[in-house]
């Protein structure tokens, strides 16, 4: 996911908004506001803008109450959960770790579609309500007409709701539907991997699905509910892709995990790296260290204790006449900067700190002195060790 910006901490949980989202607002805020010029010819283009803004926000708040159930859930399960972020497909709840079980698994995935339609339900029943008796219905049109703003805006929340939560059953894992599918899995065959392989597998096909509906409404297919035309088709186009490729990326995710499951950093760590001490100058670290090795990242070490890491993107920012007068304390990440593990800490948690900071390597400590470095390249080594898999994939799944 791209970069975004915070806007807020509910119940201690951060509310994040990737760039994406607002393309989103944009989009629903138009799209309404042309839809009400329609149906409200009286509203004039003050209203029907306001109103279509006002919407889309709500549209956002509906979302977030629908990722706030499925995080509060979580959490009370005991899952850490990192954040809330709101983009492009609606939101995610960046949970730390796998449910402990197939029944946490499915409270937590199921909560949220329940809270979409139990939002839209109560929503549409009070549009309904205010709005009374609409007379002649053989012209619907006509019946939305005479709506007000407030039930318009009502009943519009309401009925979007209620989409989001059949949307969401979708049985395409990663998608709240397809956790539901892999929790009766789980407990069915006792196995995490082997229910996601499933659960995975049938989120590919009916991506695929999607993808081939898409591409058929573009050549003119009529579907019921999602009519037909280039843009309903590539729209649906989209969405299949984006499944299908979230799917394969949550299977690779989870085999990760389970292949790293219960071994320390100290197994994969690389003990005695190269150091260097911070009154060296910049020249005598490329000259004598840096290009004799192929590490990217120095420890810097000042009587025995760890002072900070040195890069070659550091030495990068000095200009070739200042490497003599440059010494590397100048330029390191002083040490209190720096995200370190422990030789005993659990290598999935020193891989999400490697992935979270986005950095190629972390300093492992012990009783205050360095005992190692833990290098992506080295999680990855011991990945391709340990699993039969394609390596060349899972690297972009490291991000590496
Ligand atoms: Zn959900």
């Amino acid at each position: 996911m791209g970069s975004g910006f915070r806007i807020g901490r509910l119940f201690g949980i951060n509310i994040n908004i990737d760039w994406s989202w607002l393309l989103i607002l944009v989009l629903v805020t138009w799209n309404l506001s042309a839809v009400f010029g329609q149906t409200h010819g009286d509203w004039g283009a003050a209203l029907s803008w306001g109103v279509a803004f006002i919407a889309a926000l709500l549209f956002f708040a509906s979302v977030l109450a629908h990722e706030l159930a499925h995080s509060l859930v979580a959490r009370a399960r005991g899952m850490p959960v990192r954040n809330i972020t709101l983009f492009l497909f609606g939101g995610v709840s960046n949970i730390e770790r796998e449910p402990p079980s197939a029944g946490g698994e499915f409270l937590m995935a199921i909560v949220g579609p329940l809270t979409s339609v139990v939002i839209g339900l109560v929503l549409t029943v009070a549009g309904g309500a205010a709005a009374g008796p609409l007379g002649d219905l053989s012209d619907p049109g006509q019946a939305i007409g005479q709506l007000g703003p407030v039930t318009t805006l009502v009943l519009w929340l309401g009925s979007v709701n209620i989409l989001v939560g059949l949307f969401n059953m979708i049985p395409a894992f990663p998608l709240d539907g397809g956790r539901v599918l892999r929790s009766f899995f789980w407990a069915a065959s006792g196995n995490l991997r082997q229910a996601t392989r499933w659960a995975s597998w049938i989120g590919q096909g009916v991506a695929w699905l999607l993808i081939l509906v898409g591409i058929s409404m573009v050549f003119g297919l009529q579907v019921p509910l999602l009519g037909s035309g280039p843009i309903s088709g590539l729209w649906l186009v989209f969405i299949g892709w984006f499944l299908n490729s979230s799917a394969s990326q949550s299977y690779r995710q989870v085999v990760i995990q389970d292949v790293l499951e219960g071994i320390p950093v100290s197994r994969m760590m690389r003990r005695n790296p190269p150091t260097v001490t911070p009154g060296l100058s910049v020249s005598s670290l490329v000259h004598d260290t840096v290009m004799q090795s192929d590490d990217h990242a120095f420890p810097v070490l000042e009587g025995g204790r760890l002072a900070g890491l040195v890069c070659l993107h550091d030495v990068r920012a000095v200009s070739r006449e200042a490497w003599e007068t440059t010494t590397v304390r100048e330029i390191m990440t002083p040490a209190e900067e720096l995200v370190t593990v422990t030789p005993d800490e659990q290598a999935v948690e020193a891989l999400h700190k490697l992935q979270q900071r986005d950095v190629r390597q972390l300093p492992v400590i012990e009783d205050g002195s360095l005992a190692g470095l833990l290098r992506r390249q080295d999680v990855i080594k011991y990945l391709r060790l340990e699993q039969d898999m394609d390596v060349g994939r899972q690297r972009s799944e490291i991000g590496d």
